[in-house]
């Protein structure tokens, strides 16, 4: 059992598989420009992850999620996915959707029934302009082909204001006919995002949106869900906020995090870091590092972000970009 010094227990790691992507999503990815973000070096190997794994695993972890950049641009994605599943944890992965198709049979024979899939727009240009890819189409037909071999689908949404925030009842409307859960994200801050608080779109702002579109009922979440979740009047699929920024989930919180160069990370926002691949790279002791990564939790968001949204300044929080954390 990873107890903090909160008494929260942890069960669930999301591991990063690398910090490279296919796509360049705004909200993501600090810079474009060529030497803006220093791209990490000395990633754990295939063996790496699964040992390190390993120890989380015979510390009571029993769910992992692969995670990035895209995980599954790293060349030896598949080999990692089946390794991980002979693990005794569920494991799932969250992706762009860009290359799922060439990876069904492996989530077939990993046991993954369900994922975590970013679209943030249902328009072409609109997405272009987030991800900054041309690959709307591809996405989308991805999603039809994991829909028709009866994948469960949570779409998740970064909504941002004047950015996408007008498509909320489009996304909604998604789940009238299908079994698949919508998630809409309210937009956080990370080294160089250029986040702005006019930007958030908050939980409030979703609902009042989601009011106008059709009438909705409150389901039940589960405890350490991050997501409050809501059914429009005669839907079959289901759609949720994760209020981040307006009502953080700490005090449930289970979640702990592996970077894709082996830092261990104890929440989204932590400031500090424990080196587990130097540690395993040298013959150290990885259960006692990660015990006590555990205890050193803060109590909310890192210890960061403690005052009003207003009192945020993103330059000053101290953390990686997104895409070298693993969202
Ligand atoms: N590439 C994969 C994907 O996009 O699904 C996995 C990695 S991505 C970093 C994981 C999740 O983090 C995605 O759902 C993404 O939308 C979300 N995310 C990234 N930056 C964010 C931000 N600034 N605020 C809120 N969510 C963010
Ligand atoms: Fe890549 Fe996912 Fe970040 Fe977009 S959100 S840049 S797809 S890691």
């Amino acid at each position: 059992m990873l107890s903090d010094q909160f008494g929260r227990s942890h069960n669930y790691l999301r591991i990063s598989l690398t910090d490279r992507c296919n796509f360049r999503c705004t909200y993501c990815m600090p810079d474009d420009r060529p030497g803006a973000y220093q791209w990490l070096k000395g990633l754990m190997t295939a063996d790496e992850i699964v040992s390190i794994a390993k120890v989380f695993t015979d510390l009571g972890v029993t769910k992992i999620r692969l995670t990035g950049g895209e995980p599954l641009v790293r060349k030896d994605a598949a080999e990692i996915i089946l390794r991980l599943a002979d693990l005794p944890a569920k494991l799932t992965l969250t992706t762009n959707g860009v290359l799922v198709d060439e990876f069904i049979p492996v989530f077939k024979k990993a046991g993954i029934r369900s994922l975590n899939l970013s679209l943030d727009s249902l328009e072409r240009s609109a997405f272009h302009k987030i991800v900054q890819r041309d690959l709307f189409d591809k996405v989308m037909q991805n999603i039809d082909l994991l829909i028709a071999d009866n994948f469960h689908l949570k779409l998740n949404m970064v909504v941002m204001k004047g950015v996408n925030d007008h498509e909320i009842p489009a996304f909604i409307e998604l789940t009238k006919d299908i079994d698949i859960h919508v998630r809409f994200i309210e937009y956080m801050p990370f080294a160089g995002n250029h986040w702005e608080l006019n930007k958030v779109v908050s939980e409030a702002d979703v609902l009042s949106q989601a009011a106008a579109y059709a009438p909705f009922e409150k389901l039940s979440d589960d405890i350490h869900s991050t997501a409050r979740a809501w059914r429009a009047a005669d839907h079959k699929g289901t759609f949720a906020v994760i209020s981040t920024m307006t009502h953080p989930f700490c005090g449930s919180c289970n979640r702990l995090r592996l970077t894709a160069d082996g830092k261990m990370k104890n929440c989204l926002f932590s400031a500090t870091e424990t080196d587990l691949l130097s540690i395993l790279r040298s013959g150290g002791n990885l259960e006692t590092a990660v015990r006590e990564n555990v205890f050193g939790k803060k109590a909310a968001r890192g210890g960061q972000m403690e005052g009003t949204l207003e009192d945020i300044v993103p330059e000053e929080m101290k953390n990686r970009s997104m895409i070298s954390i693993g969202g």
